[in-house]
């Protein structure tokens, strides 16, 4: 038995330090990508639900490879968050969507909202409202243009903290919305003590949606807490029609999703908006 043992032991560290060679070399990669701007944001548009009128978007980090693969965020970030790359990359991305968003307002689309994902240790880091302040300025945007896409876990043990820092940045005149929610641990008091302007539906409630073959579910209680909190909701994931008149019987206001639009490099996504009168 002990032969035994030992055998899978080595079977297990020779296993286990594959994976960790692999996440160096995936480490090393996104730091020469970083280095090599090659990473780039997508801008999924953001529409009234009623009218399909566009109200904004938000950005979405992608990483291209050398070898021409683009490797989803989900994939990456984590191992960002490992390596004290999240809060230069999370600047980045603050900087180059607040260009894109500069770019935007100087053509016209001066009402236009962006909204950008911001990791709990990029939020917690104690430079981070001073550094959106000086991105605000840099970039010459103004403030009620901007939204920050927060997850329930930058509250988890700093609640009282994350709600004054929300307060910071409401304060500012940038708008803060809830991600993903209804998918993390405390939800409801978290959402509660957080003084947040918009709602966002998780996917996973809309794909429900049509799967159910009923309105009920979680995204209706989602939208209904939205409403009693007077706080606006955005469903993501929508990706039929069906889906979207659900959610508007249901008294959600925005919507995001393939049915609308998918995300789309700067480029793509400019000449995509300009079509859409
Ligand atoms: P998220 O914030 O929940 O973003 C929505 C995800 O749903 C995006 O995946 C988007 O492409 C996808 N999506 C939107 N509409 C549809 C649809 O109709 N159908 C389907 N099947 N999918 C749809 P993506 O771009 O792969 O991003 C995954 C996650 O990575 C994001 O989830 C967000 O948590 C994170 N992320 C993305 N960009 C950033 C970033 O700049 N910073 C940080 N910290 N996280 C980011
Ligand atoms: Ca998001
Ligand atoms: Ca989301
Ligand atoms: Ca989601």
């Amino acid at each position: 038995a002990k032969v035994l043992k030992r055998g899978r032991a080595t079977f297990f560290s020779e296993d286990l330090s594959l994976a960790a060679r692999e996440r160096i070399r995936m480490l090393t990669e996104l730091r020469a990508a970083f280095s090599a701007e090659r990473l780039f944001l997508a801008y999924q548009p953001q529409v009234d639900l009623k009218t399909g009128r566009v109200l904004g978007a938000e950005a979405l980090l992608r990483w291209k490879t050398e070898d021409g693969r683009s490797i989803p965020p989900d994939q990456f970030i984590p191992l960002a968050e490992q390596s004290g790359l999240t809060v230069p990359i999370g600047e980045w991305v603050l900087r180059t969507a607040g260009r894109q968003l500069k770019h935007l307002a100087d053509r016209g689309y001066d009402r236009f909202r962006m909204a950008i994902n911001v990791s709990h240790t990029q939020f917690r880091e104690p430079g981070f409202v001073p550094a959106l302040g000086r991105a605000l300025r840099d970039c010459a945007i103004s403030p009620q243009q901007l939204e920050l896409e927060l997850t329930e876990s930058v509250a988890i043990g700093h609640i009282d903290s994350t709600a004054a820092k929300i307060q910071e940045i409401r304060s500012m005149g940038i708008t803060v919305a809830m991600d993903d929610f209804g998918t993390g641990y405390s939800s409801l008091s978290v959402l509660k003590q957080l003084n947040v302007d918009r709602l966002k539906v998780d996917r996973s409630f809309v794909q429900e949606i049509t799967e159910r073959g009923d309105a009920t579910g979680i995204a209706e209680l989602v939208i209904s807490l939205g409403h009693q909190l007077n706080l606006v909701t955005i469903a993501e994931g929508v990706e039929a029609e069906e889906q979207r008149r659900q959610l508007l019987r249901m008294g959600c206001q925005e919507g995001q999703g393939f049915l609308f639009g998918r995300p789309m490099p700067a480029a793509d996504f400019e000449r995509w908006l300009a079509g859409q009168g």
